[in-house]
């Protein structure tokens, strides 16, 4: 009978992972087997075994307010036995409506239309949707898109091709449309305004008297990029940015995938940079980690260049489980804790403790580039790369501390934090020691 089991031995589940499973991002040949996790409390994970790990990187930046919290598992529960999944093509339901009320009430005006999708990814391949659809609705054909140099916007082909920076996507490169890239500025290393600042800025001033009219729109991860190593900009040099695309009518899209939901110290990183994006992508921290959803919130003039008598200028797009009750039901208790547990005031506690250990850290003589905005903290390794580490020390490094008990994901030689909310400070300051110790051992 197939149902599911919870107590299989721990050499038979790797070995059936092995014969079954296809994880991401892994080359299986040489990969070490993946851990056996069991269970999630708060900031801890929980293996086969019994070891305890610190979830250093909030499971890929998703977890919110700690694993399994009894709130969003409640309202889960309770809205699977009310009413689980239901097309949201000519059908609405309360979950829905409520979460995009919630939405459009915390986002930047006058952002005030949700379009939910099932991902991060797919949050942002509907915003190229809309922008290249909204000028072709107008009866203008567009074809250039502008996005950062070392941008990452997720896996889908749209995403890829704003993305372009990751080696992943070499074997599909033939297939990706052109995307001009932006320089971008080296003040990521957490300085001042910088001259790469005004050279980006004179780049852009220089685009788009070129090609502004053949622009669809500008894409950027507002502060800091994930993927490209947690390389963070100064909000008044973005601002500047969006300012001069925005100037000519061109739409900008956030992808706060990432930067949502408080990580970057503000609820949105868009807040930072003073301005209200034409689009804005959400989804990892949206349903506080539980399930996979993701949501494009559009401003005005882009939903009202959709409607029209002719069909056709419908923004023909969606998914199975658009709006999947389930999902918005554990996003409006997630935000439900962000009062009830005055979530904001805990990330500011939390970015102290960082911005207290990252300054001890930095003394290291194998830590640089040290940098942190909100609740991301992140350094480079300096290490000499003859090697001796393997697949690298990042790699070492992240083999290391889970034995130790903190799980990491470094970014090539980029080492970061992303911790839950409710990581105790206790938590945080020994998974610095634990990484401190560690880096003592680096040649
Ligand atoms: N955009 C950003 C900024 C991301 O960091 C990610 C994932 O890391 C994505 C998009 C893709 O999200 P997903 O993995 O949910 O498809």
């Amino acid at each position: 009978m197939t149902r599911l089991k919870t107590a299989i031995p721990k050499s038979e589940l790797l070995a059936q992972d092995h014969q079954h499973c296809w994880h991401p991002f892994t080359q299986a040949q040489t990969a070490a087997p993946p851990i056996p996790m069991v269970r999630g409390e708060r900031e801890f994970l929980f293996d086969a075994d019994g070891k305890r790990y610190f979830d250093g990187v909030s499971s890929w930046w998703v977890n919110l307010h700690g694993h399994a919290h009894p709130v969003i598992a409640e309202a889960i529960a309770q809205q699977a036995r009310t009413l689980e999944q239901v097309m949201f093509a000519g059908i609405t339901h309360a979950p829905a409506v409520q979460l995009a009320q919630a939405l459009v009430q915390r986002a930047p005006a006058p952002l005030q239309h949700v379009f939910y999708t099932d991902n991060g990814s797919t949050a942002v391949e509907v915003a190229l949707k809309m922008a290249a659809q909204y000028w072709r609705n107008q009866g203008q054909l567009r074809q250039r898109f502008l996005a950062f140099e070392g941008a990452y916007h997720g896996d889908t082909f749209g995403a890829m091709a704003a993305g372009r920076s990751s080696g992943f996507y070499t074997p599909f490169e033939d297939w990706l449309f052109a995307v001009d890239s932006l320089p971008y500025p080296h003040t990521w290393q957490g300085h001042g305004p910088s001259a790469d600042e005004a050279e980006s800025l004179a780049w852009l001033d220089q685009y788009l008297l070129e090609h502004g009219s053949e622009l669809v729109a500008f894409i950027a991860e507002p502060l800091v990029q994930g993927a490209a190593g947690m390389r963070m900009v100064r909000p008044a040099y973005l601002r500047a940015v969006v300012e001069r695309v925005q100037a000519q009518g061109i739409p900008v899209i956030f992808d706060e995938v990432m930067t949502g939901f408080g990580r970057t110290g503000t609820f949105f990183a868009s807040e930072q940079v003073g301005v209200a994006p034409d689009l804005l992508c959400l989804s990892k921290g949206l349903t506080g980690g539980f399930l996979p959803m993701g949501a494009t919130l559009a401003q005005p003039h882009i939903y009202q260049a959709f409607l029209s008598d002719d069909v056709g200028k419908a923004l023909l797009h969606g998914h199975s489980y658009t709006a999947n009750p389930l999902g918005c039901a554990a996003a409006l208790a997630s935000l439900q804790l962000f009062e009830e547990e005055q979530t904001l005031a805990r990330i500011q506690a939390q970015a102290a403790v960082h911005t207290e250990q990252l300054a001890r850290l930095a003394q290291h003589p194998r830590v640089q580039r040290v940098r942190q905005s909100g609740t991301i903290a992140a350094f480079d390794l300096q290490v000499n790369e003859q090697n001796q580490y393997g697949a690298g020390a990042g790699t070492w490094l992240r083999e290391r501390a889970a034995q130790q008990g903190v799980l990491l994901r470094p970014l090539g030689n980029c080492i970061y934090f992303i911790a839950p909310y409710c990581t105790a400070n206790e938590t945080l300051i020994q998974a610095y020691q634990v990484v401190s110790t560690l880096l003592d051992e680096l040649a």
